[in-house]
């Protein structure tokens, strides 16, 4: 038995938003991110939640594999997942070995080309089928408003993904007021048209439903006095980030 383990905030059995098909979602602890629209500040501690081996985590998985089908599988979310990367490399190398799908939720945020992360990187990738990206911002400063990160090393994850075509899909939170504006969607879009790789690209309407967690924890909430999208504005931002084409 491997004594390889991750700190886990939560799992979820029957996952059907993150990633194709019905999925396993495991949720890591620990995020540099500090997203003012995140809704699961809970998970931002490190070293936090509980610790479990990759192979607990994947007996309990494959319990689920009859509803994965030809699609579905196991997707590790957060919390940031590349902060753990010696856990999914073994978790996933594992998943692969019993063929599942295998598929990581990220904010790419902690992405560098620098030793030792980059060869980690290159080994998680051969076991990796897909990863959804987060492009949070498209403008560097108003990313950093918006996460405290800059965005440049995130773009740089997309661009690297993209030349060595490894599947992704793109996720974008619509925030009032921060990211829904034509200007910075059509940067976006232009910025999505130059990658080879990308399969879907989603529109995430901000919401409210987090908020209360900021105010347990002790946090200053940001986007206090900011409401969801309206309806007119979601369906903007899918007009303009052409989210339509690639489910054809
Ligand atoms: S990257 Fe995700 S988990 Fe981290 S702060 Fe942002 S939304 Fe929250």
């Amino acid at each position: 038995m491997s004594e390889v383990k991750g700190y886990i905030h939560s799992t979820e059995s029957f996952g059907s938003v993150d990633g194709p098909g019905v999925r396993f979602i495991i949720f890591v602890s620990g995020c540099p991110m500090r997203c003012q629209f995140c809704h699961n500040p809970d998970t931002w501690k490190m070293q936090d939640g509980e610790l479990k081996t990759t192979d607990e985590l994947l007996k309990t998985a494959l319990r689920y594999k009859s509803y994965w089908k030809d699609k579905g599988g196991i997707t590790v979310s957060g919390g940031e997942p590349l902060m753990q990367m010696d856990f999914l490399i073994d978790l996933f190398k594992k998943a692969k070995e019993q063929g599942v799908h295998t598929n990581i939720d990220t904010s790419g945020a902690v992405f560098t080309k620098e030793e030792p992360f980059f060869g980690k990187m290159q080994e998680l990738l051969k076991y990796t089928d897909m990863l959804m990206l987060d492009i949070k911002h498209i403008d560097d400063e108003q990313h950093k408003i918006l996460t405290g990160q800059s965005n440049k090393n995130i773009l740089e994850f997309a661009r690297y993904l993209s030349d060595i075509k490894k599947p992704i899909w793109i996720r974008h939170v619509l925030v009032p007021e921060r990211s829904d504006k034509d200007e910075y969607l059509e940067r976006l879009h232009d910025f999505i048209e130059t990658l080879d790789n990308v399969e879907r690209v989603e529109v995430l309407p901000y919401h409210t439903l987090g908020a209360y967690k900021w105010k347990e924890l002790g946090y200053d909430y940001k986007l206090e006095g900011i409401d969801p999208p309206t309806q007119e504005r979601i369906e903007n931002a899918n007009r303009i980030l052409e989210t339509a084409k690639y489910l054809k």
